[in-house]
């Protein structure tokens, strides 16, 4: 009889990774929260360090024919940091797992350590190790961070309360503009190798998708302003991915209004450009790598004139109810679409 054989696009990426959750149980005391948050918590007197990997690979993540290196080494060290960020933690150090091919001379790599020792100054982390091999293809680049956060400061994903205010930080959907114009450009030139690449219009864009910051200052200012996050998420795969993560790890229902997401003025322009809905690509674009967190309703007086602080909505008891109030008033249920890498 054959083997029974199950494809991966069956289960998709967060299907997989629960069905690798529930394999495993955690046996340390040590080990506070494992799989299924932004990071893991490691309990060290009254801190937590906090460790989470991210890994991107060359015709996956990015394409080197418009990423610039430079650029690429700042983006692998501040979506870890993101991720740090994500928890209330602060960076500490970061290691580097590191494969490429035969395809990189010297210099290519060192202009990619320029960009990783950038953003390392930037965030203050140190690089404290790594791994290095060759790569029978593409450029490979994993990175763990690894922070800290006092154990009654840690933001996890699963403990939003109901009526707790649901808060986003700058502007979404850009970054994936900003691929959007870069795959045009690219385009255009293999066509016609004379044409240059028009992009100063989209720097803005462009700039978010190849040197995305972590919200390290968001970090900073709540703890400046006595205030926990009661959950937190950063935006990575799409802001309806997230909503539905955090509503459903808290099991709570989540309700956002249109009207409040944060979309910037050249998004919105790009994406009727590119005849895309601009909610849309707020929604299900990814790599913003903004925080999405939820507050107490008391801590609202704290933030209200924040300018990159932006309420879009509450949490409430119904968790089958995860909607969307359009500008037209419409009531619509949040899907993620999101990057699911399996499918
Ligand atoms: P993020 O988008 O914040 O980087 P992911 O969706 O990549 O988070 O991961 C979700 C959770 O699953 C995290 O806790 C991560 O550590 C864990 N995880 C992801 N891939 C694996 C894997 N192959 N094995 C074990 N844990 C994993
Ligand atoms: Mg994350």
């Amino acid at each position: 009889m054959a083997e029974k054989r199950t494809e991966l696009t069956e289960l998709g990426e967060f299907g997989l990774i629960d069905r690798i959750e529930k394999q495993f149980s955690l046996q340390n005391s040590t080990s506070v929260k494992g799989i299924g948050d932004d990071a893991a918590l490691i309990s060290v007197g009254d801190d937590y360090l906090v460790v989470s990997t991210d890994m991107l690979l060359e015709g996956i993540h990015f394409d080197l024919s418009y990423v610039p290196l430079q650029h690429l080494g700042y983006k692998a060290v501040a979506v870890n940091v993101s991720d740090i960020a994500a928890m209330n933690a602060i960076p500490e150090q970061i290691t580097i797992g590191l494969a490429f091919s035969n395809r990189f001379s010297l210099e290519a790599i060192d202009t990619l350590y320029s960009g990783i020792k950038s953003a390392c100054e930037n965030f203050k982390v140190d690089l404290v190790g790594g791994d290095t091999s060759s790569s029978a293809s593409g450029l490979v680049i994993s990175i763990t961070a690894i922070g800290r956060v006092a154990k009654n400061k840690v933001a996890l994903r699963n403990t939003a309360k109901a009526n707790d205010i649901v808060c986003v930080t700058g502007d979404l959907g850009a970054a994936y503009l900003g691929l959007q114009v870069l795959e045009r450009e690219k385009q255009v030139f293999l066509t016609n190798p004379e044409m240059q690449p028009e992009l100063e219009k989209y720097e803005y864009l462009v700039g978010r998708q190849l040197k995305p910051e972590a919200r390290m200052d968001i970090v900073y200012e709540l703890a400046d302003k006595n205030i926990v996050p009661t959950a937190m998420i950063d935006v990575s795969d799409g802001l309806a991915s997230e909503l539905l993560h955090l509503a459903k790890s808290s099991g709570l229902g989540i309700k956002v209004f249109e009207e409040n997401v944060p979309i910037d003025s050249l998004t919105f322009e790009t994406a009727i450009e590119f005849k895309i809905d601009p909610i849309t690509c707020a929604l299900n674009g990814g790599e913003d790598y903004e925080l999405l967190f939820t507050i107490a309703p008391s801590d609202h007086e704290k933030l209200k004139n924040h300018p990159d602080i932006h309420f879009i909505g509450h949490m409430h008891t119904n968790a089958a109810q995860n909607v969307m109030v359009t500008k037209q008033q419409t009531v619509v249920p949040l899907k993620a679409q999101g990057w699911n890498h399996l499918r």
